[in-house]
Parts: C-alpha cells; structure tokens; sequence
C-alpha cells in the first residue's frame, strides 16, 4: 500500500525519530524499483514536489503542525529526512545516468573503437625467455622453486657447512625471527637459484637435464650494477659419464646463439662451493668484436673494460659432495657426474644492449622499457 504520511499525535522524541526513520525506509524502498526514465520523474516528484511533495507534507504536517514545546525536535527529525530523501534521490539520478550511458556504449556501433595498447614482455622477461629457449633445444626443461628458502637448501645441500666463510659473501636476506629453529631450518630469501638443483634431485631420478629461471636477493644497496633484487638462470646435467667436455660444448653452443655465432668461449678457473672443478666463463666482447677498441677513433670499449673478454657466468663440475645429499635417490657420485652453470640473466640483458645502469630495469618507466618492446 502506498505510503501516506501520517499525521502526528505524539511529539515525542521517540515518536518523531519512529516516524522519521520510516519515511526514510520507505523512500528508499521506492528507489530501488526505478526502472526508467519515467519512473524516476514520478519518483522524484512524488517525494520532491513543492506543492504536496512529501517532503511539503512533513513539513506541514510534523513541523508547523508541533506543539510549541516539541518544534525544536520536530525541526531536527524533519531535516533528517530531508537530507536522507535527497541522498536518496542523487543516488537514483546517478545509476540511472550510468546505465543508460552504458546503454549508449553498447549499441552505437558508427563510433570508431577504442584502441588499447598492447603489451609487451619486460626485457628481463624477454631475456630470460631467449636464454631458456635456447636451452629447451637442447632438450633441457624448467624447473623452478620457492623464493623464500631454508638454509638447507639455499647453502648446506650445496656444499657450503655452517660457517663456511663463502656464506659471508653471499650476504643472505634472512627473515627475522628465526632464531630459535635449527639453523638448517632457518627461512631467509634465496641468493641464488641453486636450491632448486637439489630440490629437482629429490624428485627426479637422474639423468636430468634443467635450466632455473628466477628471482633471488643479495643485501646490496641498488645502484648501477648491484640491486637486492635479481634474476638468474641456473642449469643442472647429470648423467652417466658427463665430463667437462660436455659443459663446455654446451656453453660454447648456447653463447653463439646467444651472442651471434661469431663469438669465442674461453674458461678460467674458479672457486664455487657446489662445483669441483670450476670456471668463469668468459665470450669474446660482442660490442668490440675482442679488440678492446670501438668506431673509427679506436675509443676504448667499456663493456670489457677493453680486454676484449665479457664473463657471462660461473660453472663448473658438480662436487660429489653435493650427490651425497641426494645419493638416495640415484645420485651415487661414483656412478653418476653432472655440470651446473649460473648467470644473472639481466646481467646478460644489459651487455647485450649496452645499458648502463641496472636500475633502470627495475623502476618501471614506460619510456625506457618501450624501446625493448
Ligand atoms: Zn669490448
């Protein structure tokens, strides 16, 4: 039944707020059921009309109809209602709008379209993509693992016991409130992406052939050439009878389709906990061609601080010490042999296009990014 107003006999506090909050429910009822255009004139006059409007009526008849002693109350209550009727009312107009704007949208097809621009993979998506393509022809597949690791797996199942001074090096993010687990169970952020190798041993029987792309953390102060948040590719082969001949065809053949097939490999050796023995890998200076000398004016070339010889990545044979954290599960390090390798993947990414400054990757500027896509 339509709403009347009623006329008061109690001028109560309690009675003007009973039948204030009722008119208020009642106009908001009413709102909900505007469907058109129509609807919301009708609506609207019915509550808003000077002459005999609702709102008049109240007026008329709670606020002048009062007893002296209860205008002040009466005044409040209708001012309520007043405001929450055009509140109601605004809110109306304004799904009404909406929708029929949207309406318009739908059918007016004579408009030209919007055009959205398309996006494009981020140069260190794109690097990372190019890198492990070239490895999945090589008949490698990917793994990958959690970024938050324990010590176990991130330095013990790798070689490096506690204490080990090459853990110092690392300058590990370790999460706080660690204290009082074992040391093996300790969380910290991954410092590189090796712990994936050894969780891909527990789960795979060998021979194995992965490449490991991801996100790890150093505690290094952004600047240049350092940021506490990077990525990096990581490879594990282990089968029966790899040698060191095999590590460095496959490198020497992943940097010619990396770098161009002109490019020379040259290993030096090195010291990593997990690797026995090890090396730097370093490809001749694609910028310089090796010479050390750039254009016309022999300007010396940065990239290689003019030696001729870029490092991409560290590699090397792995430990048997290693295996014996995954001998259960086939890894006897008297029947197999393996070789792991590992590069900062947007390292490689800034070699490539002489970038100069690592940051850049990582702040988000569309300018920048653009010129990549
Ligand atoms: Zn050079």
């Amino acid at each position: 039944m339509a709403y009347t107003v009623p006329k008061l006999t109690d001028y109560s506090a309690a009675a003007l707020e009973r039948a204030a909050g009722e008119c208020i429910a009642v106009c908001s009822r009413e709102s909900a059921s505007v469907r058109s255009d129509a609807d919301l004139k009708a609506f609207r006059d019915r509550w808003m009309a000077r002459k005999n409007g609702i709102l008049t009526q109240i007026n008329d008849l709670w606020l002048k109809g009062a007893p002296k002693e209860a205008k002040r109350e009466a005044g409040i209550r209708v001012n309520d209602v007043k405001m929450a009727v055009a509140d109601i009312i605004d809110k109306a107009e304004h799904i009404r709008l909406e929708l029929s704007t949207a309406i318009g949208d739908a059918v007016d097809i004579s408009l030209p379209g919007v055009r959205r621009p398309i996006g494009a993979e981020h140069p260190v998506v794109k690097t990372r993509n190019e890198i492990v393509s070239v490895f999945e022809r090589l008949g490698y597949s990917v793994a990958e693992g959690p970024v938050v690791e324990t010590d176990y797996y991130n330095f013990e199942a790798l070689n490096f016991p506690p204490n080990h001074p090459a853990r110092d090096a690392q300058d590990t993010p370790f999460i706080a409130g660690q204290q009082l687990k074992p040391q093996r169970e300790r969380l910290l952020l991954r410092t590189h992406t090796s712990p994936v190798q050894i969780r891909t041993m527990e789960k795979m029987r060998p021979p194995i052939r992965i490449v490991i792309p991801g996100t790890v953390h150093r505690n290094d102060p952004p600047d240049a050439s350092h940021s506490p948040m990077f990525h990096q590719i990581e490879g594990l082969a282990v089968d029966t009878n790899i040698t060191f001949g095999d590590l460095k065809g496959t490198l020497d053949h992943a940097m010619k389709a990396l770098f161009g097939s002109s490019v020379k490999t040259h290993f030096r050796p090195s010291f990593f906990p997990f690797t026995e023995p090890s090396a730097e890998l370093y490809v001749t200076c694609f910028i310089c061609g090796g010479s050390g000398k750039r254009g016309t004016d022999n300007a010396p070339c940065r990239p290689c601080k003019q030696t001729g010889w870029i490092e991409v990545l560290g590699c090397g044979m792995v430990d048997p010490n290693v295996f014996e954290f995954v001998k259960d599960n086939g890894y006897d390090p008297k029947k197999v042999s393996g070789f792991a390798f590992g590069m900062g993947s947007d390292l490689i990414f800034l070699l490539k296009y002489e970038v100069d400054d690592l940051q850049l990757f990582f702040q988000g500027d569309v300018r920048f990014l653009q010129q990549f896509s």
